[in-house]
Formats: C-alpha cells, sequence, structure tokens
C-alpha cells in the first residue's frame, strides 16, 4: 500500500519512509548527515590536491579520507561513500555523500549533494621547482668515457627509484627529496636537489654500487638567514669507474 508524504505530498513506498515522511523531507528537516565543509587546494602544475593537511595523488584516496570526517545519525549500520565530481575547466565541483543504511529492514541509499570548495594554487614542491630552489647539488661523475655511456642512464635511473623509495616513507611531499635542475656535463651530470638530508641518504646509496668509487663532500656560502646564521649549500660528487684507473 502507498501512501503520501504529508509534507510534499509525494506518494511514497513503506520502504522508502522514515518516520512517516519521504526520505527527501525527512533529510531536509532532520540532518542526518552532517558534513562539514569540503574544501580542497588543487596545485595546477601537477594536479595533485590537498585536503586537510594532505597531498593526494588520487580521487579515491580524497573520498575515502572525506567519509571519515562525515556522520551519520538517527540511522543505523550505515556505510558512507563520497563520490567527487571535479570539473576543473567548468569550474564545477562537487560531491555526492551516499549512506547506504537499512531502514525498516530494506537497504537502503540516501544521498546527498554537496559543493565542494577548490582553490588553485602551487603547490610547494612545485613552487620549488619553478623557482629553483635547491640546497645540495649532486655531482655524478665517471672516469672513463665508455663506462659513463653505458651507466650514465642507469645510475639516473637508478637515483630516480632510491628517490621515490626514500620519498614512500613520508607522506608529506615538502619534506621529500626533488630534482629541481639537471644540467648535463662532460663526465657526467649535475642533479639540483631541495633536501641535504635525503641527498646524503641517496649518496650511500650510490656508493654500494660496484663502480662506485668514491664521494667527497663540499660546503659553499651562500649568505645568512633571517637569523643572522651563514647558510651553505652542499655539493656531493660521486665517482663511478674503472677502479684500477682511479
Ligand atoms: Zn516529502
Ligand atoms: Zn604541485
Amino acid at each position: 500500500m502507498n501512501r503520501f508524504c504529508p509534507k510534499c505530498g509525494k506518494e511514497i513506498k513503506e520502504e522508502e519512509m522514515i518516520n512517516n515522511f519521504c526520505i527527501n523531507c525527512y533529510l531536509k528537516d532532520n540532518d542526518i548527515i552532517i558534513i562539514p565543509e569540503i574544501e580542497i587546494i588543487f596545485c595546477v602544475k601537477c594536479n595533485r590536491i590537498r585536503y586537510t593537511n594532505k597531498w593526494y595523488d588520487n580521487l579515491e584516496d580524497i573520498e575515502r579520507d572525506i567519509a571519515k570526517h562525515i556522520k551519520v545519525k538517527d540511522i543505523p549500520k550505515s556505510k558512507i561513500l563520497v563520490k567527487l565530481d571535479l570539473d576543473f575547466e567548468k569550474n564545477n565541483y562537487t560531491a555526492k555523500i551516499i549512506v547506504k543504511t537499512i531502514i525498516s529492514g530494506t537497504f537502503k541509499n540516501i544521498e546527498k549533494d554537496v559543493d565542494v570548495v577548490v582553490k588553485k594554487d602551487t603547490c610547494v614542491v612545485c613552487s620549488r621547482i619553478a623557482g629553483n630552489y635547491y640546497t645540495t647539488i649532486l655531482q655524478i661523475r665517471f672516469n672513463d668515457k665508455k663506462l659513463q655511456k653505458i651507466l650514465s642512464p642507469k645510475i639516473y635511473s637508478e637515483i630516480e627509484s632510491i628517490k621515490n623509495s626514500l620519498n614512500s616513507r613520508s607522506a608529506k611531499p615538502s619534506a621529500n627529496l626533488h630534482i629541481v635542475k639537471e644540467v648535463k656535463q662532460k663526465t657526467g651530470f649535475d642533479l639540483y636537489l631541495d633536501n641535504l638530508k635525503l641527498a646524503y641518504n641517496l649518496v650511500q646509496h650510490l656508493m654500494k654500487h660496484k663502480t662506485a668509487i668514491n664521494f667527497n663532500t663540499s660546503k659553499t656560502l651562500v649568505g645568512l638567514n633571517k637569523e643572522g646564521q651563514r647558510t651553505y649549500r652542499t655539493t656531493f660528487a660521486v665517482h663511478f669507474g674503472n677502479k684500477e684507473k682511479s
């Protein structure tokens, strides 16, 4: 038997009612789903998205974390799903909140659409790269031309993978290691890096390479910081090649 919602007059099935009202009217008058304002920052350079204090590479992870901030009351056993719909070309940003629940013994999805506040910006990492900000120079040098040709791309991709594994330990992109600039040299290449500590870790990893001969460290005074202390830029030079030649 169908009934009518006393508020909007819509015909409703028994299983679609909450306290005799249609779900829509009941939701309008009662805050069952409590959704805090969803505000994200979109990096226009790398397309990563920041929500709360974290940067995300994919929407699924953000959606899962947004769901954790949503509260549901008055209805039992609810599961919360969030679907973001971010249209950066049309500047149209919404989120569909789906609460899966059981009302009068029937599974029911309650949906609510909310606006998402999007701020477009450049993340710390991208602005460093754009501004060529670096603290450390890593010089990769080969003492043998033939070896350089073979090894150079290998060492480069090794650096990439070491960098990625060092960075995967931290969720904070600004504390990670990035290559902000690359310069080709006659006997190797230079990488400009933004994290001294991780650059040193990287050097230690590289030294395990069987063709690694040695490395040396030098410091250049670059100026004074706000507190008047001297600031230095560190250069690591890692030498690869035939051991008998050096
Ligand atoms: Zn109604
Ligand atoms: Zn970025």
